[in-house]
């Protein structure tokens, strides 16, 4: 079977776990933290995601319509190279929404994740995390790349949500894990780990056993864009995930990373009818507004990417971020 457009069939180890895929990666095919099986449904269009979205919270019980690919059919060559390096048929978990990377029946928002993980519905994204992942950086050429949506990371539980912009595209969309090895991960989880809200101090490949337990983060765009700049079209599709991920968690507190972020948040807010997001308010850097959700109080908190521009520009110093992350992770205590 031909191998999908932008795909790269040679099978490469992961940097931790040794165990060998090829790029994009199998859903299912046992990458740390993959939220998906292989018969997770891909969405194509804006519809299947809000299809996918009351699937994932029980709102619809199977999909009504058919433009629904099963991801099996698109991965099959992938299947037979896998099974063919481990020598026998290979372990492809089978769930999407009945096998999770987590122990016991998979919550709502476990299945937004496999859902995101195998989207395909902005097609120019598709093309480019997999051309990203089919070139790779010199410095990976030794590597697979998931190539795939990034799904969001972190503790649902803390209520409290990191947004930045997209996945980078030698740094999430080759690890699969939230701004995870590039440099602004490095800046953003040194901080957590100084605040204690996640549990290493760095973030380099997925498997390495990093838990974030303060904060959940969410890119509102799950996909890698070509100059970091996804369409507006393209962030108004990734946009419904993103609306469905704050009403699972109905945060108390949200960090915004940038002015990207910041739009984000308030344009989910408006979506949400919380009030105070009109006007708009101003993005400043640790400085915080509260707006009202339907479930109470929400602390929006700026803050400047730690993108390599403005780190190096020292636009953001290691004290400007610690501050806001202090700020945040104080906000609207319980
Ligand atoms: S950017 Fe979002 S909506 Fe578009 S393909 Fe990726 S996950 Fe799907």
């Amino acid at each position: 079977m031909k191998p999908p457009e932008g795909a790269d069939s040679r099978l490469l180890p992961h940097p931790v776990t040794g165990q060998k895929f090829p790029t994009p990666v199998p859903p299912g095919s046992g990458w740390p933290g993959d939220p998906a099986g292989s018969d997770t449904p891909v969405c194509r269009s804006r519809e299947d995601i809000l299809r996918a979205a009351k699937l994932a919270t029980g709102e619809l019980v199977e999909w009504i319509q058919e433009p629904v690919e099963r991801v099996e059919d698109s991965v099959e060559w992938a299947r037979e190279s896998v099974g063919k390096a481990h020598g026998g048929t290979p372990s492809i978990g089978h769930a999407g929404h009945s096998r999770s990377s987590e122990e016991g029946l998979p919550t709502p928002l476990q299945k937004l994740q496999a859902f995101i993980s195998v989207c395909e519905a902005c097609p120019r994204l598709v093309g480019w995390r997999r051309q990203l992942g089919e070139e790779k950086r010199a410095a990976y050429s030794d590597q697979p790349y998931w190539s795939r949506p990034v799904p969001s990371f972190g503790n649902p539980e803390a209520r409290r949500v990191i947004v930045g912009l997209a996945p980078s595209g030698h740094g999430s969309n080759r690890t699969g894990r939230n701004f995870t090895g590039d440099p602004s991960g490095r800046w953003l989880y040194r901080a957590l780990f100084k605040a204690g809200a996640c549990t290493r101090e760095t973030s380099e490949a997925a498997g390495d056993g990093m838990e974030v337990t303060g904060a959940r983060i969410i890119p509102p765009v799950h996909c890698a864009p070509p100059q970091n700049k996804p369409t507006p079209t393209e962030m108004e599709t990734c946009r419904q995930w993103f609306v469905r991920e704050m009403q699972l968690i109905q945060p108390i507190a949200i960090l915004a990373l940038g002015q990207i972020g910041w739009n984000s948040v308030f344009q989910v807010g408006a979506a949400l009818g919380w009030k105070g997001v009109r006007p708009r308010p101003k993005f400043g850097h640790n400085s915080s507004v509260r707006v009202m959700a339907d479930w109470g109080e929400v602390a929006v908190i700026g803050c400047y990417h730690p993108s390599q521009r403005n780190t190096s520009t020292k636009l953001l110093t290691e004290e400007k971020l610690d501050a806001a992350i202090a700020t945040f992770l104080g906000a609207g205590d319980r």
